[in-house]
């Protein structure tokens, strides 16, 4: 019989593996479950011979059924600045990115949720990969386990403190994988992440918003990027079909399930969005319901076709929002030299032909 990959199961699942494969007692599932499932995502165990709490004869039986094999590291690469991104292998042979951001009291995982991107945002460079498959949510949150792996993580006091899908994809268009790994992340039993932890961040697929809002419950980063639709269609494709005015209705309903201010998100871009005149219509904007705005350098990659605004002009249009009473911060690049800073991540994975 194949062995059925840890990772793939829920906790639900996990009870039921233990029943129908392994003849556990139902008054006992939960127990059993609960100690796998802790001796992995709390604990970092990776060997069915270290979980004590089983008898031998379980254990041997869990030994042939089940393997907690993880997808491996193809490529690691260090910046300068302490930033680490890993290239990951996944068991289907394709690749996505991860990249693990130190700062000096937190540290923050950047995970990706799809191989490839279908929204084409002119400035991303995951944007000129076509879509080559959504994430299982086995390997959404196996990037978190290959991370914490890495560099030891698995002391009470996490050493990676916030986890952020802004990495490849958009998390909302493979959604139901998405809300499964959140669940897991925030499993207080297993790796323990509290929903002010985690942050989605989405392109702004609207109609997906009120659903997260319901059933995911994060943290909320919309990829916003102009104030007007004219200029966001133009370097937004999705903003065809999904207008502002939606995503300000849905963002409006998220905060208010949520109880937490949306984070938007502005990249700077010379000469396109970066004028006063839109940092005064994006204030207009946010007076329209609960949000912050994070204003953030432009990062090239070999073959765009835009700049970096200059630092002191981010300043002054930072300045403009933050007068008129809101909170508008510059996020500086991390991970640049390593094509690891926002919107750098690409794989060479390909979509293999329907044969
Ligand atoms: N698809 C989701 C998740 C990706 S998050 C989303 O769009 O929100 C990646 C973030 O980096 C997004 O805010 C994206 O717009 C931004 N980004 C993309 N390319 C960038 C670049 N070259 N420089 C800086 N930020 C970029």
């Amino acid at each position: 019989m194949k062995q059925k990959n840890f990772f793939e199961l829920n906790f639900k699942d996990l009870k039921n593996f233990l029943i129908k494969e392994l003849a556990v007692e139902e008054k006992k599932v939960s127990m059993r479950s609960k100690q796998i499932w802790q001796s992995v995502y709390k604990k970092g165990s990776f060997e069915i011979n270290n979980l004590t709490t089983f008898p031998l004869e379980l254990r041997n039986k869990l030994n042939r059924l089940m393997s907690l094999q993880r997808p491996k590291i193809a490529n690691t690469q260090t910046s300068n600045d302490g930033t680490i991104k890993w290239l990951i292998k996944l068991f289907d042979g394709n690749e996505v990115e991860c990249v693990y951001i130190p700062e000096k009291t937190r540290a923050t995982l950047c995970i990706s949720s799809q191989v490839g991107c279908t929204l084409n945002c002119k400035f991303c460079h995951t944007g000129t990969q076509r879509l080559v498959k959504n994430l299982s949510y086995a390997e959404i949150v196996n990037q978190v386990m290959i991370a914490k792996e890495q560099i030891n993580d698995w002391d009470e006091k996490k050493k990676i403190t916030n986890i952020v899908l802004m990495g490849m994809g958009e998390p909302f268009y493979n959604y139901e994988n998405v809300k499964t790994a959140v669940e897991i992340l925030k499993d207080k039993e297993g790796l323990n992440y509290g929903p002010k932890k985690i942050t989605v961040s989405t392109a702004g697929i609207a109609n997906k918003i009120p659903d997260a809002a319901n059933e995911i419950g994060t943290y909320l980063a919309l990829s916003l990027h102009a104030p007007t639709d004219d200029i966001r269609e133009m370097i937004m494709p999705i903003n065809k079909k999904f207008k502002i005015k939606d995503l300000i209705k849905q963002c409006k309903y998220y905060s208010s399930v949520v109880k937490e201010k949306i984070t938007l998100e502005y990249v700077m871009l010379r000469d396109i969005n970066d004028s006063i005149e839109c940092a005064k219509q994006l204030v207009k904007l946010m007076a329209q319901f609960p949000c912050k705005i994070n204003l953030i350098e432009f990062n090239p990659w070999p073959g765009v076709q835009y700049l970096p605004t200059e630092r002191n002009k981010i300043e002054k249009f930072g300045k403009v929002i933050q007068e008129a009473g809101y909170v508008a911060t510059i996020r500086r690049s991390r991970g640049q030299d390593i094509l690891g800073a926002c919107g750098q991540l690409r794989t060479e994975s390909e979509k293999k032909k329907n044969i």
